[in-house]
């Protein structure tokens, strides 16, 4: 289990002429084995802050330790799912999910045994020989959420993987992956904009201000039981209300800038 340590980090993109701070000063600790959820509003600097730490970007001032070591790079102990399916469109689904298993040297009939089952986690069994291309948005989705799974990552990193699923399917993978995090005891940052999704998933929310994103404040959410319908408890409502309430200035804030950069680009 790995622990993961944001120390005022920030981001600065250069487009042309013009400098972008995308990220400034964000500091955030994760424990080891926590579940922690990300929202704040489109734009804010999420993804940004997700790539560094999965070391596919450097930043521009601070730095990023997992268990006291800087990330220089990606890592075997980080798996990464993407706001959109990152998938070879060459392999099978069933080759898809075996290919962080070929990197990590596992042997091929083990390969085969974990990708089907992973896929049939996710709902997929008997879908495995299908390309890419003969699969919904929604079940690309879900190989690549399987292939992550099955490469069993210390640190998982997801980027709004559940965005583009269906309603059912998103509460099913939900439940999954609480239970895959339960029984692993995985480090995970998920990021939404669900707020139902960051206070049912999370141990904690992390609110991020309007760009340059930074840590707003992070909300501990604490249940008596996760046992029964979690979003039947009274208390569920009032963690929602509450990040909800946190990101609605937020929202309003990253709004503006952007009618304010339109009017002067447009
Ligand atoms: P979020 O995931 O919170 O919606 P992002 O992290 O994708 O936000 O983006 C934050 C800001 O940084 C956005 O304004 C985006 O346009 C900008 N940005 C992201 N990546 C790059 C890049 N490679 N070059 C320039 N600007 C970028
Ligand atoms: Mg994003």
């Amino acid at each position: 289990m790995t622990g993961i340590s944001i120390r005022d980090v920030s981001k600065t993109f250069q487009v042309r002429e013009e400098s972008f701070t995308a990220l400034d000063g964000v500091r955030l600790d994760v424990r080891r084995g926590e579940f922690l959820t990300l929202v704040g509003p489109s734009g804010c600097g999420k993804s940004t802050l997700l790539d560094l730490v999965a070391g596919l970007a450097a930043p521009t001032g601070g730095e990023i330790l997992i268990d006291g070591v800087p990330v220089a790079g990606p890592g075997l102990d980080r798996g990464v799912v993407f706001q959109q399916y990152a998938l070879f469109p060459w392999r099978t689904a069933q080759a898809n999910v075996e290919f962080g298993l070929e990197a990590k040297s596992v042997p091929k009939k083990e390969r085969a045994r974990r990708a089907r089952e992973h896929l049939e986690l996710v709902g997929l069994a008997g879908f495995e020989d299908r390309y890419p291309h003969e699969l919904s948005g929604g079940m690309r989705q879900r190989v690549a959420i399987a292939r992550s799974l099955a490469f069993d990552p210390d640190v998982l990193l997801m980027d709004e993987p559940f965005a583009a699923l269906d309603a059912q399917t998103r509460e099913s993978l939900q439940e999954e992956l609480v239970r895959v995090w339960e029984r692993t005891g995985k480090t995970v940052i998920f990021i939404t904009h669900g707020i139902d999704e960051a206070v049912y998933l999370g141990q904690r929310v992390a609110v991020m201000t309007s760009r340059p994103g930074r840590i707003k404040e992070v909300v501990e959410v604490r249940f008596g039981s996760r046992a029964g319908d979690l979003r039947a408890d009274p208390a569920f409502g009032e963690y929602r209300h509450l990040v909800w309430s946190l990101l609605r200035d937020e929202v309003a804030a990253a709004q503006a800038q952007e009618r304010k950069a339109a009017s002067v680009h447009g």
